[in-house]
């Protein structure tokens, strides 16, 4: 796929997408995009039809906020954008200009939903946001990326939001940072939003997301903005007004992705070596440690004993956790890394286990 950027604007700073949760009234959209194009945002958002999850919610004004929306256009010069969630919401955003179309979380995760959108866009010039599906399911993501692109729209960004969870967690929507940076590898051409508002579903944690998006090399940011967020009639614990959001992009950090100075070019070299060489030996040891489960399965497969030990197993883990620590590795990390090692190990022994004429007297 060849995507192109959204819309020209410069570069060397982070795409600004700012603007309510939701679209409340004519007087509080645009007092809210008046501020932000004092700060030069590159993009308004407002939700007018609002996806939420249980009935009786607010579930957004609907078509006037689009009368609303071509306002902002006209007083303050700055581009729209607004969620769409079926083919009407498609037709009624093109009717009033809306120049950039987002789809939500909960319709990402829908491909009948996308293929609706998709088929309403055919032909039509217009970029399209797409924020990851509610569950960290890549192939869903890009499935949706590539209904849009086969409409013949080649401006498309895709927004980090997190995803849902069962565990209690300090997030509204965990981040699972290696989805969009998988993408970034597999699809670099996007352009690569982040959503800090439904990642943090609070004020405090807006910006330590913001930094993380920035130092992982995201073109920009949405973040929902009210002029008086308590009052919010939709997300009012993730909103902050335009003052408080210009304090926060001011405060961020931009590295440059890459330099020419030759001492830093070599330095880098010297240690990606490094790691190239660990990463070699890692996976040479992982081989052999594979040998071994082999031997270990022909070993149970002669004595008739089943593959999985699940005390043998917690013994494993409880003593890397407590190795691990000694070097500064977490105990999420080690759990992830040995359980896909003893996946991996389950799998050999299978092999060893299943197959008809394999010496067991060995
Ligand atoms: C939103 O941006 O207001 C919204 C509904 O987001 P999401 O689809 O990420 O839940
Ligand atoms: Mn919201």
């Amino acid at each position: 796929m060849n995507f192109k950027p959204l819309f020209d604007r410069p570069t060397q700073r982070p795409l600004r997408i700012a603007g309510p949760c939701s679209a409340e009234s004519e007087e509080q959209v645009l007092v809210t995009a008046k501020a932000l194009a004092a700060q030069d945002i590159d993009l308004f958002r407002a939700g007018i039809w609002k996806p939420r999850t249980r009935p009786n919610s607010f579930e957004g004004v609907g078509t006037i906020g689009l009368k609303w929306l071509r306002k902002v256009k006209e007083e303050t010069g700055l581009k729209v954008t607004t969620e769409v969630a079926k083919r009407d919401h498609v037709f009624e955003a093109l009717k009033y200009q809306v120049d950039v179309l987002w789809i939500g979380a909960r319709t990402t995760v829908n491909p009948f939903a996308v293929q609706e959108i998709a088929d309403a866009l055919d032909g039509v010039d217009i970029p399209v946001l797409i924020k990851n599906p509610i569950n960290p399911d890549l192939g869903l993501w890009i499935g949706a990326i590539e209904r849009i692109y086969k409409a013949g729209i080649k401006r498309i960004g895709v927004i980090h939001r997190g995803f849902s969870s069962h565990r209690n967690s300090r997030y509204r929507n965990e981040p699972h940072w290696n989805l969009p940076i998988e993408l970034m590898r597999r699809l670099p051409g996007l352009t690569y939003i982040c959503d800090n508002s439904h990642i943090c579903g609070n004020r405090h944690m807006l910006e330590e997301i913001a930094q993380k998006a920035m130092d992982l090399n995201f073109t920009g940011l949405m973040t929902e903005t009210h002029p008086n967020p308590d009052e919010a009639w939709s997300d009012a614990k993730q909103q902050i007004t335009p003052v408080v959001y210009s304090e926060m992009m001011e405060r961020l950090t931009i590295r440059d992705q890459t330099t020419d100075d030759p001492v830093f070019l070599h330095n880098l070299e010297d240690l990606r070596g490094e790691i190239d060489h660990l990463d070699e030996e890692i996976l040479t040891l992982l081989g052999q440690r594979m040998q071994v489960a082999e031997k270990i399965g022909m070993y149970k497969k002669r004595n008739n004993i089943s593959i999985l030990q699940p005390n043998r197993w917690n013994d494993i883990l409880e003593e890397a956790f407590v190795k691990g620590s000694r070097h500064g590795l977490s105990q999420d990390f080690v759990t992830k890394l040995l359980s896909a090692v003893h996946q991996e190990s389950i799998s050999h022994q299978e092999v060893v286990m299943n197959k008809k004429d394999v010496d067991v007297k060995s």
